[in-house]
């Protein structure tokens, strides 16, 4: 259960967060369906930090937070007729009479937007449903959210903004003509482009919106009647929904929409099924984190059919030696698709991929295509595929071990593996070096200018101006970027050393629990495994790193070059005590000064704000508090004092 927890936050963070999915959506629901029943059979042993418990993802340093009046929520999925008729059964024992509204489900983001007096005055994201990100202004650059209303209302309604089809292909092709990385799908690209800081970014790419909820209190009596509403509001409602009686009816819908799928311009991932009537809804109610009343059908993973031309073999940080399919383009998703993973040289024998062969691509929910069996009838040729001996970037022999799945290289100065560990020592949740990405390290390596992480810091401003396309400007904004990270909490520079089973999860809890990486070299392997939440994997793999004296060279190389060493334990906790809350303190307190009531504060997770209004969650006011004092009074809001900000 834990294994699935740290694994499925991770991707949780990568999607929601970082924008960036490194697993399909199929394969995250499968894991979290393995994990929600495990809890369902040992329910004292749940975790606290489990994905169960919380809707959708974490806010971004950059926006401020937006605490939503009506929390916003998940919805229960189905993934076959028979969990659509199980559903359909629970509802109809209470209610047998219902009807459904079916809607598309639309592969974008959720948002919220609130008009006073019929003007638009914010619009966030859902974040954890009851506390999002404030992105107004971006959304005020979508150009089919009004403004303003015909009529001075004040309203909150949610629905999801999506980038269409076309939208997706041009924003694409620009970022492949720049050299940027592309978006892995619309639904990523919508996310990045509304969490742009730039506005004139989100103003450029033409992201739509359809909106479906009504969520302060309605007059209308059905979900049907709520779409039309909205519509006549002058929102984006999506008008491809019906009316079925039945979930039989229910079902033609999904396989009609099924067929006509591929033509629609925009991205679709399934069918929200509701209850129509809102008395009912309403009788139903919720659980946990999602409404009784409603199911998320979502289709499965597409597949097509591709020749397969040629394969690519390429050295990760690791030395795992990954094959990578080239096929004849195919329409997947919404995307072509030309390369696929072939995972592993075992993969590749076990489903018996030769040459030339005709294959099944898949794009499981929507992220990496791979390749998923051969079409027996149509091959071609018996030649079974060139498997390499040798590394094809260094050139040294490869290792098949019995206990793994993949080939590897283990030259520790394989050119390829060197690149990759630089790489990934930048990223964001290592070091975070913006600016070092793929392309400069390539350069800084052909350049012989960096071999091992230390040598970043031993880079001037004049050797990076030497790289080609580089300005004085850019070069001192990549120096900067790297003398900054000089100063990280010591738990990144582990995580971006890129020892095998760290990951940057392990790397706090390491950090938290020895202070400094120094102390942390010299653990034994029995201190490390005495970790509750580790294990002997991750404490073995310590030991053999740090016990090479390569390792006690380069953290004395980094110590030398004013790298931090110690954990400075910057990060709040998800779950600290006052984590999302907006807290404004005011007055004279005893024993604090402001600055350090503020650190307090922040340490505890809060938001701390300079003034009150109706997003404040919190006052802490001291002796001779002022108006500040009145208008939390007014308006209701939580007052404490020193003693209680002491206690916590
Ligand atoms: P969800 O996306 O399955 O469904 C809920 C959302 O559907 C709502 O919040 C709303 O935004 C949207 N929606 C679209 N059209 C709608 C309509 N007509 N009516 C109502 N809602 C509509 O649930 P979720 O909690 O947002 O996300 C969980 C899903 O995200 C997972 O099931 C998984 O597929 C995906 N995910 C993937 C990864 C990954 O690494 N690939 C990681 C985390 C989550």
């Amino acid at each position: 259960m834990s294994e699935l927890v740290e694994l499925l936050n991770r991707y949780a963070h990568e999607y929601y967060t970082a924008d960036n999915p490194s697993v399909s959506d199929s394969e995250y629901d499968q894991l979290y369906r393995e994990l929600a029943e495990l809890e369902k059979k040992y329910p004292t042993d749940i975790l606290p930090d489990s994905p169960t418990h919380r809707v959708g993802g974490k806010i971004l340093e950059g926006f401020e937070k937006y605490q939503h009046q009506y929390p916003l929520f998940s919805l229960q999925d189905a993934f076959s007729r028979e969990e659509l008729v199980a559903f359909d059964q629970r509802v109809r024992k209470e209610f047998p009479q219902i009807s459904y509204l079916c809607e598309l489900k639309i592969d974008g983001l959720s948002i919220s937007l609130v008009y006073e007096n019929g003007v638009l005055t914010a619009g966030a994201t859902r974040g954890d449903g009851s506390v999002g990100e404030n992105i107004t202004e971006n959304l005020k650059r979508v150009k089919d959210i009004p403004l303003t209303l015909k009529e001075p209302l004040n309203l909150t309604v949610r629905g999801e903004c999506y980038m269409p089809k076309a939208s997706f292909d041009a924003v694409n092709q620009l970022r492949q003509e720049k050299g940027e990385p592309e978006f892995a799908n619309p639904r990523n690209a919508a996310a990045g482009t509304l969490r742009q800081l730039d506005t004139a970014v989100v103003a450029k790419r033409n992201l739509a919106t359809f909106l479906y909820q009504e969520a302060s209190p309605t007059q209308e009596s059905s979900q049907e009647a709520v779409l039309q509403k909205l519509s006549s509001y002058g929102f984006s409602v999506n008008d491809s929904y019906v009316l079925a009686a039945s979930i039989n009816e229910v079902w033609d819908f999904i396989e009609r929409i099924a067929q006509e799928r591929n033509s629609l311009p925009y991205e679709i991932d399934g069918i929200v099924i509701k209850v129509n009537d809102l008395a009912v809804q309403e009788e139903l109610g919720f659980t946990v984190k999602a409404p009784k009343w409603a199911i998320a059908y979502k289709f499965p993973a597409e597949e097509k059919e591709a020749q397969l031309l040629s394969v690519d073999w390429t050295v990760g940080r690791t030395g795992v030696v990954t094959p990578t399919a080239n096929l004849t383009p195919v329409q997947l998703a919404g995307t072509t698709v030309s390369r696929a993973t072939l995972h592993n040289v075992d993969y590749i024998a076990e489903k018996d991929i030769r040459q030339g062969d005709t294959v099944i691509v898949y794009k499981a929910g929507d992220i990496i295509p791979a390749v998923l069996r051969v079409v027996e009838d149509k091959r071609v040729s018996e030649e079974p595929l060139q498997i390499p001996t040798a590394c094809p970037s260094c050139d040294s022999p490869l290792l098949h071990f019995e206990d793994e799945v993949a080939l590897r290289c283990i030259n520790p100065l394989c050119p390829a593996q060197i690149k990759e560990g630089l790489i990934h020592f930048a990223s964001r949740d290592a070091m975070n070096i913006t600016g070092l990405g793929p392309a400069v390290v390539e350069k800084l390596f052909q350049q012989d200018l960096v071999r091992d992480v230390a040598g970043i810091y031993r880079l001037t401003a004049e050797n990076l101006l030497q790289l080609e396309n580089f300005k004085e400007k850019s070069a001192n904004k990549l120096y900067t970027a790297i003398q900054a990270s000089k100063a990280n909490s010591a738990e990144r520079l582990l995580f971006g050393l890129g020892i095998r089973h760290v990951g940057s999860k392990a790397s706090r809890i390491l950090l938290e629990t020895f202070h400094d990486m120094m102390t942390l070299s010299q653990a034994s392997q029995e201190e490390i495994a005495a970790i509750d939440s580790l294990g002997t994997v991750i404490a073995q793999s310590l030991h053999t790193y740090f016990e090479q004296e390569g390792s006690q060279i380069l953290l004395a190389e980094l110590k030398e070059a004013g790298v931090n060493l110690d954990y400075l334990g910057e990060k709040v906790a998800a779950d600290a005590a006052l984590s999302g809350m907006t807290v404004v303190l005011t007055g004279k307190l005893q024993r604090l000064t402001r600055t350090q009531a503020k650190e307090k504060l922040q340490k505890l997770g809060a938001n701390v704000s300079g003034s009150v209004s109706k997003k404040t969650d919190l006052v802490v006011a001291g002796a001779d508090a002022g108006s500040k004092l009145t208008k939390a009074q007014e308006l209701g809001i939580d007052i404490r004092g020193e003693d209680w900000l002491d206690r916590l």
